[in-house]
């Protein structure tokens, strides 16, 4: 099989090489920037303090879309331009991931948008989309929309309207710019923390044997200490260029370069609940609005409903972000007021995750989170360091494109095509040189439920993973009843997947802890034994893992 993740020999790289360009943080858009920068031929280094998507970017409410809210909010060029992506990621870099998803959006009396303006909203949406005439939106009377959704509540109700979005694993696509940055020479590793920086001139900067000492003069930074959390080891990695892409920790990185620098973005919680159809027996994706026309989606996925979001100010440690009773009290009231028959208590919920929004700072950060700018910022310190702030899931290719290309032409590289235009992401384009003649038959021998799993998941990469199944029988099954995730799965996800514990696999590889919270508790004793046997862990290793794994399901169902 060619080249995919090795964080030994990644780590060995950051002490041993000169970089064009590090990454700090390993979140979608961190991912996306390493992977344009090495697809156009830099030497790139990424490094990332937990996993791979870890925070906000496994967080999100998984939308590939315009945001039809912000239309009114005359955020015209973000719609265009995640519109664009959308119909990019869907239709040509990742179809394997993104799907479509058609949304019932009802229209109350005195509660956010009238037909009128909908129907204008939704005509520049599909127009910015080029949406094909199939998907083009429906304005429904308040019929329609009854018989359409019979849980909606009828009072108030003055029509609505269907319309086509999308959706995709954010995890996972966050990960398959990781894997091809990895494909295309990038060295990466999680679990690998940024601790400070180290200037030009000063003395611990020692130039790498046979080559010539960083170009850059005066008080530029040079290197970035990077401590490895799994062997502890601490490095010097060096390179031309510093992208700060650390989410909500990017004022703490720019900290790190500049101890007085000024905040550049305000935090922002947003919080997620996920039920049981049987509870929550939606038969349509809904865009409900509170009292105060803020959005909240419904959104079915197989046995499961996805309800979110809230959006608070957030002023803690970022690294303790948790659902609490206030966010579940909220959601549970948007749906009680729009689906009164279906009576929903804080017991019921199934699991939930919360992640906070980089949102760039406006004024004293007076204006209610929801009407604060969703673009992105680009700052540059003095000294160098490039730090990226908001943003969107739907948006970080273009993103990428953008910091890119301000980082060639500050190495004084010829300007180049962006090559992620039109380069389809790992899973959607042929597997190339990892494959081999019997691929396509262990697809096949594993039977169609299993390969079934396995595509939807990886793409065109299922036979790297069916292989192993072919091999080994045995993980050829389910993790659990009903578990849509293979033992195979869990190799896979070790041996090429740089995954280290339960929750890498669990909450980021596959998304199960969400997507089927149930089966993912079930799947769990099985994940910890593959995991354990094929990392040497010894019996005590694997009960802890277990019992972290357990005690992070149990807080996501009930807040502390
Ligand atoms: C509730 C919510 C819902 C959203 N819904 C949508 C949606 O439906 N559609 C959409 O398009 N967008 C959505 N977004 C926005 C989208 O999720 C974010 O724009 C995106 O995930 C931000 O990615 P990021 O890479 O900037 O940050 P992150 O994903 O947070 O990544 C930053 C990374 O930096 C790492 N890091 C921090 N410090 C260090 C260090 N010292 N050394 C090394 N690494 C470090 C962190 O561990 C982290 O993994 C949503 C956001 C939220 C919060």
């Amino acid at each position: 099989m060619g080249s995919t993740l090795n964080r030994e020999t990644s780590l060995a790289r950051f002490r041993d090489e000169e970089f064009d360009l590090a990454v700090i943080g390993g979140g979608i858009n961190g991912a996306a920037v390493a992977r344009d920068a090495a697809m156009r031929g830099l030497k790139v280094a990424l490094v990332e303090r937990g996993d791979f998507a870890g925070a906000t970017s496994s967080r999100s409410s998984k939308l590939i879309h315009g945001g039809f809210r912000y239309l009114p909010q005359g955020q015209f060029r973000l719609v265009y331009t995640a519109l664009r992506e959308r119909e990019r990621l869907r239709r040509v870099t990742a179809p394997h991931l993104v799907r479509p998803i058609q949304f019932l959006f009802p229209v109350y009396r005195g509660r956010g948008f009238n037909r009128f303006t909908m129907s204008i909203g939704l005509t520049l949406y599909d127009l910015f989309a080029r949406t094909p005439w199939a998907e083009w939106h429906s304005s429904l009377n308040s019929a329609r929309v009854r018989e359409t959704e019979p849980a909606l509540s009828r009072e108030g109700l003055r029509g609505g309207a269907t319309y086509f979005d999308a959706w995709a694993d954010d995890a996972r696509i966050t990960f398959e710019n990781v894997l091809d940055a990895d494909l295309h020479g990038a060295a990466v590793a999680n679990y690998a923390s940024v601790e400070g920086f180290v200037r030009t001139g000063e003395k611990s900067v020692e130039p790498l044997k046979g080559s010539t000492p960083p170009t850059v003069s005066g008080d530029k930074i040079a290197a970035a200490r990077v401590r490895d959390l799994i062997g502890g080891d601490l490095c010097e990695l060096r390179a031309k260029k510093f992208l700060n892409a650390a989410g909500p920790w990017v004022d703490e990185i720019r900290r790190m370069d500049h101890p007085a620098s000024r905040p550049s973005v305000r935090l922002t919680k947003g919080v997620h609940l996920v039920f049981a159809r049987t509870m929550l027996p939606v038969r349509e994706a809904l865009v409900l609005g509170d009292e105060h026309g803020r959005i909240v989606f419904v959104m079915p996925h197989d046995r499961y409903v996805l309800v979110g979001t809230t959006d608070t100010d957030f002023s803690g440690d970022p690294a303790n972000v948790a659902t609490e009773l206030g966010d579940i009290e909220y959601l549970l009231g948007v749906m009680a007021e729009s689906l009164p028959g279906i009576k929903l208590t804080a017991r019921d919920v199934a699991s939930s995750f919360a992640g906070l929004r980089a949102l760039v700072t406006a004024g004293e950060g007076s204006e209610s989170p929801s009407k604060v700018p969703r673009e992105e910022v680009i700052l540059e310190s003095r000294a160098g360091l490039i730090t990226v702030a908001g943003g969107k899931l739907t948006t970080h290719r273009e993103i990428a494109q953008k910091l890119v290309d301000r980082v060639m032409k500050e190495l004084g590289k010829p300007a180049t095509r962006c090559p992620t235009l039109a380069t389809p992401l790992p899973g959607a384009r042929p597997l190339g040189r990892e494959a081999d003649a019997g691929d396509a038959a262990s697809l096949r021998s594993i039977g169609r439920d299993a390969a079934e799993i396995l595509c939807a998941r990886y793409g065109t990469r299922a036979p790297v993973v069916a292989r192993i199944a072919a091999e080994r029988p045995e993980l050829a099954a389910p993790l659990s009843r009903g578990c849509p995730a293979l033992g195979a799965e869990v190799v896979h996800a070790i041996r090429n997947e740089m995954t280290h514990s339960l929750h890498d696999f669990l909450v980021r590889r596959t998304s199960l802890s969400w997507r089927y919270p149930v089966e993912a508790d079930s799947a769990a004793p099985a994940v910890a034994k593959i995991m354990a046997a094929e990392l040497g862990w010894d019996p005590s290793r694997e009960e802890q893992e277990l019992a972290s794994f357990k005690r992070e399901q149990a807080r996501r169902r009930v807040p502390a």
